[in-house]
């Protein structure tokens, strides 16, 4: 997989250069490119942004400066419009579905797409607070890519029509919260997203199995708890079950206090679970 990121801060991602990941580099299983997007200005004051249109508090990203940054990363010429007559209205674009990509993502022209079928071209990824929330089910679709380009907002975020342009031009854009805050920039989102993804490719951890029993993987449940040794440590002891030995047991003991948990945690989790993915003594706790 190849990811490239744009960012008025690109250090940011030097941490992407450590442990996992950066051996996932080392080992030609990854590349990541960090561009600085004010390499892509004119002015002297190398500025990225203006003022909002229709007025407000802050600053809104550039579109010119945004899509010659994009354009040359991803090969694409400039769209002429100069026998276009009138500008169309830019509209609100529905870039992923509204519950996020547990479905295939949606075209510009309607029809579903998979980040399985892009035969390397590259998927466009902006992270934005008032976006679809990031799953787990979209790391797995994702991690299937082969080439990814994630754009850092700032300020107020990117000129709207940025992503609904590049959408236009028959890219693959898709937008995405991690969560309902909101953060001074898009670099800490997408160092989340890239961390989520990457750790999926096959090859990527050492051991495969740690990826397969997780929370929201296979059932979207979260994780019964881990313990290690000592089995009793500062007067807290772990259940009997866990040391019997008994396979069975142990594994009923698990998949309860996922249940349990989930359904204390995150009871939006347990509503949004398929009755058929629960078994009989499932139904019982
Ligand atoms: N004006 C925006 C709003 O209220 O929705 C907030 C912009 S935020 C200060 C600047 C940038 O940070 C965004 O363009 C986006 O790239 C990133 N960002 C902030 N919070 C985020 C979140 N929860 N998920 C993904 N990206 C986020």
């Amino acid at each position: 997989m190849h990811i490239d990121i744009v960012s008025v801060f690109p250090e940011y991602f030097d941490v992407l250069k450590l442990s996992l990941l950066g051996k996932a580099q080392q080992r030609g299983l990854l590349t990541v490119t960090a561009h600085n997007l004010r390499d892509w200005t004119h002015d002297v004051h190398h500025s990225v942004d203006d003022t909002p249109v229709g007025g407000g508090a802050g600053m809104v990203m550039k579109p010119e400066i945004w899509a010659q940054c994009l354009d040359d990363i991803m090969g694409l010429e400039p769209a002429d419009f100069s026998a276009d007559g009138e500008p169309v209205l830019s509209r609100d674009f529905h870039l992923v579905p509204a519950t996020g990509a547990q479905s295939p993502a949606v075209a510009p022209d309607g029809q579903p797409t998979d980040a399985t079928d892009t035969h390397g071209r590259p998927i466009l990824i902006f992270p934005n607070p008032s976006a679809p929330l990031f799953t787990q089910a979209d790391a797995t679709d994702l991690s299937h890519a082969e080439r990814l380009v994630f754009g850092c907002g700032r300020y107020e975020g990117i000129d709207a029509r940025v992503p609904e342009y590049y959408a236009r031009q028959g890219v693959e854009v898709r937008e995405y919260s991690i969560g309902d805050y909101v953060l001074n920039g898009g670099e800490v989102a997408v160092s989340a997203m890239i961390e989520a993804i990457v750790r999926l490719i096959p090859g990527f951890m050492g051991n495969p199995e740690s990826i397969v029993e997780e929370s929201y993987t296979g059932d979207p449940l979260l994780e019964h708890r881990q313990f290690t040794r000592p089995t009793a440590w500062r007067g807290l002891a772990v259940s009997d079950v866990l040391t019997s030995g008994d396979h069975g047991r142990v594994d009923r003991f698990r998949r309860d206090e996922a249940l349990e948990r989930t359904s204390r945690i995150r009871p939006d989790l347990i509503e949004r679970l398929d009755c058929k993915e629960l078994s009989k003594n499932d139904r019982k706790t």
